[in-house]
């Protein structure tokens, strides 16, 4: 017989499917479809992605399901109903929802994420831990990108779904999502074992600037080379694509990724006046720690005279101070 695991990936293939095709060919998905085509998101990109669409009815996967003889409790375990505290009914969990399937690393669907079309809370709804679900050792789209992120040995992370799909239409076919959660050791082992650099793509909000670091100092950590790719006069990478179009985004945002070390010095600069003393010798103090962390001599030469340079400082006060802080920290 078919054990728990191998019907809970059944059930999601085979909604996968159903999904997709409600939204790309029935009446009831038009409006879905609708909602992505005015957000650019070609026919291409749906069949690639495999994008659906949850009718906004009670139990129709339920039914689906149950009359392909799965039980209402493996399908609960599996996070695809949901059972009403009220009457005890089950009901499906991504009623009315945009349908994003989440692919293991064999690229079984295991999860999805359901969107909102218009307002509403949670914008996205995700699946929970299940046996085959594991958000903390998932990143979306890396199966299906992982032969390019090979071949180019790297890769671009992405926050979100649509940034990572309206990046794929633009052409970047190396790229995959964090799902908005903070990158665990898991994740930076399946970076690192694919792909030498990584090009770190967030949200231009502080939220997004903050993730940069932490997931940059997490790559780095474990060897990678880090890059980041800056949004400017946009929210997401996403909203991007949309307003200034592909070329501009590979050209002006990807092709101008910056050094980690780099966006660290600008991510250091933001809500300090360099004018001003005090925030002056803070940000000179926070560059001189990371400089201390590099193993490289010529790397930290090189940060050394560029700070020397642009604050008029004497090198050696410079190196005297670094070589304290490597102490301090070594
Ligand atoms: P869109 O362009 O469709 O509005 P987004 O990707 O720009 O979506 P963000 O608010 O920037 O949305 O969130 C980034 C990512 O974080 C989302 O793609 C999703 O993976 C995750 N996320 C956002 N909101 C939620 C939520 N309420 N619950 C779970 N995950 C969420
Ligand atoms: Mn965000
Ligand atoms: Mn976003
Ligand atoms: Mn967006």
């Amino acid at each position: 017989g078919t054990n728990t695991y191998d019907k809970m990936i059944e059930a999601h293939e085979l909604l996968r499917q159903f999904y997709h095709h409600l939204l790309v060919n029935t009446n009831k998905g038009q409006e879905a479809l609708e909602y992505l085509t005015r957000r650019n998101f070609t026919r291409e990109m749906i069949d690639h992605f495999q994008i659906g669409y949850c009718l906004n009815e009670w139990d129709t996967s339920l039914k689906f399901l149950k009359s392909r003889g799965f039980s209402e409790e493996l399908l609960e375990k599996a996070g695809l109903i949901i059972k009403s505290e009220s009457n005890h009914q089950y009901f499906d969990r991504f009623r009315g929802r945009i349908i994003f399937p989440i692919f293991d690393m064999k690229g079984n669907t295991v999860a999805f994420s359901g969107r909102v079309m218009h307002k509403g809370e949670p914008k996205y709804l995700n699946s929970p831990e299940t046996p085959i679900f594991h958000k903390g050792k998932t990143l979306y789209n890396f199966y299906q990108a992982r032969s390019s992120i090979r071949k180019k040995q790297s890769l671009v992370i992405f926050e979100g779904f649509a940034d990572c799909i309206a990046a794929y239409g633009a052409g970047v076919d190396n790229g995959i999502g964090a799902m908005g959660t903070a990158l665990t050791e898991e994740h930076v082992h399946m970076i690192k074992r694919n792909a030498e650099r990584v090009i770190l793509c967030f949200d231009s909000d502080s939220a997004g600037q903050s993730a940069t670091l932490k997931a940059g100092e997490l790559l780095q950590k474990a060897g990678c080379t880090v890059q980041v790719a800056m949004i400017p006069e946009a929210k997401d990478p996403d909203e991007y694509i949309l307003t200034h179009g592909s070329d501009a985004f590979i050209n002006k945002v990807i092709g101008t990724s910056l050094t980690f070390m780099a966006f660290k010095m600008k991510y250091y600069q933001t809500g300090k006046n360099l004018k001003n003393e005090g925030d002056r010798l803070a940000y000179i103090e926070q560059v001189l720690g990371d400089i201390a962390t590099m193993d490289n001599a010529i790397e930290r030469d090189v940060y050394l005279r560029q700070l020397a340079d642009e604050f008029s400082l004497s090198l050696d006060a410079l190196k005297q101070q670094e070589r304290q802080l490597y102490y301090m920290h070594k």
